[in-house]
């Protein structure tokens, strides 16, 4: 023992996650030791090594730097580069290297209050571990080594994710074919783009009005159906809904191809009790056809050539390029490289495995000092981790990086992970409050956010904003309502999305330029206009169906009875499932003027409401039903729906062909 080496804390695993721990360790004095594998093993250097950095993020710039990168020069939002994100991560590697003590941690002894860290060349005794050593996953060895040069093969992946959808817009261009086995997925646009004006997938999400439930369900989901339908196996036996859903916009993605939904065998009282927005959901986030071909196809080799790729996922399935299987109804034969499904038998070329995320942990004994019973090892479960953070049963030890973004990027994650560390590390009285009362908090958060009765593999993927929001919370840095001192600030604290910086405006963890850089970001965006213009329209709507029923009522039209049935089919008909939905078909691009256009027809017609005969109601809807089929027919460009557009998509079906030509072109040397 006595060659023990000494310190208050530990952290395992030099990466992008644990910097903004270091920049506040420093900041505090605190001592520490950085104990990581003499070869670094991230997924980025494999990336660079392989040559393979050519791709661009799944995550906005907003949401995949650190707040204090940010702040340093303002920039528009987009998603940045693979290359330009390892370039970060370098430049950390450059900045704490010398203070690396290059070496593999095998085990960490954990006793009550300290933990013994064993590595290759020695052992070291610290108050607090931090380990931060990432996922490992099957698809990462195919990221680095699949020769994207085939042709002409046939291609299958066990997964439908960001990774394989990389994969895939690699390979199409070699005409191969691609056969996904998956039990359902979801798929989101990555960018709205109106003549110029852009706005990322995880800027529009108002994570602070996700206390709404139900309401936040039907504004996010587009009706709250789709939201249930998307998170839970209560599709129902005559799935009526969709049918009527699939009438009013026949041209999304789901509704189309309902049997792509992902289901889950849900909790229903932990679903309807629970937060809006649960964990454990995987989506993809692609470049779809329409905002690509705006954006880059002008300068097409260019665009290729830095890494920006189509990989619009719904639209090769419709064109036939992509098939997709049901895991649960496919066969496969791995011998024999075949695969069954539906009565169809396809044989292949290469099998890509995806794999679930496994934290690269070493082992650790829990040490049961005093107990009389022999060490125990511990087992890893996310649910059993204080925001994934604290593990249950462990003295002084934070995992790190272990929670993923649904959308948006790590960095938001990590960041606050990394000041609430800081804090149990820096600040005893708030580190024995949190101890104390560690499994309450852990059963609190796991029953408000995990709707399913089962662990699943999928656990660990977050909602970014409500994850933030609630590690804000635990620290003490959220913002509430008392913060609020004009309607800016109201506005701010509602609407603006929960990036890591927006905690870091004042307060303990205060980042300097941090509120400027919310106030840059708000006027970029309009002040969320786009948001309050559509938010007010749904509920001008409802006004103008009770302001109806009201008005049958004291014309005598109908009487109580009437008023009872007419109020219920409204409600469980019309705004509880399919209203928003008709909206969103009628929705012309929410960053588009012609926003300002609808929100002063929509008040007219509750002007006509108010003064009009009950009977106004009709054209009203007439004039609705009309500017709906004039814009999906004329303006496809103001009436897109939000997400997977599918009738929006076929008129840019010859720009695949284009497409695929100039990435051989680019890519491969030859068209
Ligand atoms: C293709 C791909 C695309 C991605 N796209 C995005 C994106 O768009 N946005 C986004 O935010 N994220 C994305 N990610 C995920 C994420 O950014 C990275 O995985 C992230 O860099 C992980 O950082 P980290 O610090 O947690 O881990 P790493 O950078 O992997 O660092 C962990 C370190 O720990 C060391 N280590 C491991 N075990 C031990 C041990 N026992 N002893 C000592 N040292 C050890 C490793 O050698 C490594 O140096 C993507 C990942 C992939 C694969």
């Amino acid at each position: 023992m006595s060659s023990i080496q000494e310190t208050e804390t530990i952290i395992i695993g030099f990466g992008f996650s644990c910097v903004p721990l270091l920049r506040e360790l420093d900041r505090t004095g605190e001592k520490y030791l950085i104990l990581s594998d003499p070869a670094p093993s991230s997924v980025w250097s494999a990336l660079k090594r392989a040559g393979r950095l050519n791709f661009d993020l799944v995550s906005s710039y907003y949401t995949s730097f650190y707040s204090f990168d940010l702040v340093k020069d303002f920039r528009k939002d987009m998603y940045p580069l693979a290359g330009d994100f390892y370039a970060m991560h370098l430049s950390y590697y450059e900045k704490y290297k010398d203070q690396i003590i290059r070496t593999h941690v095998t085990r960490i002894e954990n006793h009550k209050g300290f933990s013994i860290v064993h590595t290759d060349e020695g052992s070291y005794k610290c108050t607090n571990v931090v380990i931060s050593t990432a996922f490992t996953r099957k698809i990462h060895d195919s990221l680095c080594s699949f020769d994207y040069s085939v042709k002409d093969k046939t291609i299958v992946f066990d997964t439908v994710g960001d990774s394989s959808n990389l994969m895939i817009s690699k390979l199409l261009s070699g005409n191969n074919k691609i056969v996904c086995v998956t039990n359902g997925f979801l798929a989101f646009d990555k960018l709205f783009y109106y003549k110029g004006k852009t706005a990322t997938l995880d800027q529009f999400e108002f994570h602070n009005l996700a206390p709404l439930g139900k309401f936040y369900r039907a504004f996010i989901g587009g009706s709250p159906y789709l939201f249930d339908q998307f998170f839970t196996n209560i599709g129902g036996k005559l799935k009526w809904k969709l049918k009527a859903a699939r009438l009013v916009t026949p041209e999304i993605f789901w509704f189309k191809y309902p049997e792509l939904i992902h289901r889950d065998e849900a909790d229903m009282t932990r679903y309807h009790k629970g937060a809006a927005f649960p964990n454990g959901f995987i989506a993809i986030k692609y470049w779809p056809i329409d905002t690509y071909t705006e954006m880059f196809g002008k300068d097409l080799e260019n665009a290729i050539r830095q890494g920006y790729l189509l990989n619009d996922l719904p639209l090769w399935i419709e064109e036939g390029m992509v098939k997709i299987c049901k895991k649960s109804e496919t066969q496969i034969d791995r011998e024999n490289k075949t695969l069954s499904y539906k009565g169809e038998v396809i044989s292949y070329d290469y099998f890509v495995q995806g794999g679930p995320e496994v934290p690269r942990l070493p082992q650790i004994l829990i040490m049961n000092d005093g107990a009389g019973s022999p060490p125990e090892e511990y087992k890893y479960r996310v649910r059993k981790n204080y925001l994934g953070v604290m593990p249950e049963n462990l003295s002084n030890v934070f995992l790190l990086g272990l929670i993923r973004p649904f959308t948006g990027g790590l960095a938001n994650m990590t960041e606050m992970q990394c000041l609430f560390i800081h804090k149990m590390i820096a600040n005893k009285s708030f580190k024995e409050g949190v101890t104390a009362t560690l499994p309450s908090r852990i059963r609190e958060y796991a029953e408000k956010y995990y709707i399913t009765a089962k662990d699943k593999p999928t656990d660990h993927l977050v909602y970014y904003g409500t994850y933030t929001e609630e590690v804000a919370k635990a620290i003490g840095i959220n913002i509430t309502a008392k913060d609020c001192r004009s309607l800016g600030d109201v506005r701010r604290w509602l609407l603006f999305p929960n990036n890591a910086f927006k905690y870091r405006q004042f307060g303990e963890y205060a980042v300097e330029k941090c509120s400027e850089f919310v106030r840059y970001i708000e006027k970029t965006h309009d002040n969320w206009t786009a948001f309050v213009l559509s938010a007010t329209t749904i509920g001008i709507y409802n006004l103008i169906a009770i302001l109806f029923i009201a008005k049958l009522f004291t014309g005598g039209y109908v009487g109580l009875v009437g008023v009872g049935v007419l109020a219920l089919l409204y409600y469980f008909l019309v705004a509880r499932n399919l209203i928003i939905l008709g909206l969103l078909a009628a929705s012309p691009v929410f960053i588009s003027p012609f926003n300002y256009f609808r929100f002063a027809l929509v008040i007219i017609f509750l002007i006509a409401t108010i003064w009009g005969p009950p009977a106004i109601v009709l054209p009203i809807l007439g004039f609705e039903i009309l500017m709906t089929v004039i814009a999906r027919r004329y303006r496809k460009d103001i009436s897109r729906h939000f997400f997977n557009d599918m009738a929006n998509k076929r008129q840019y079906r010859g720009f695949i062909k284009e497409y695929m030509e100039t990435y051989r072109k680019v890519v491969h040397g030859n068209a």
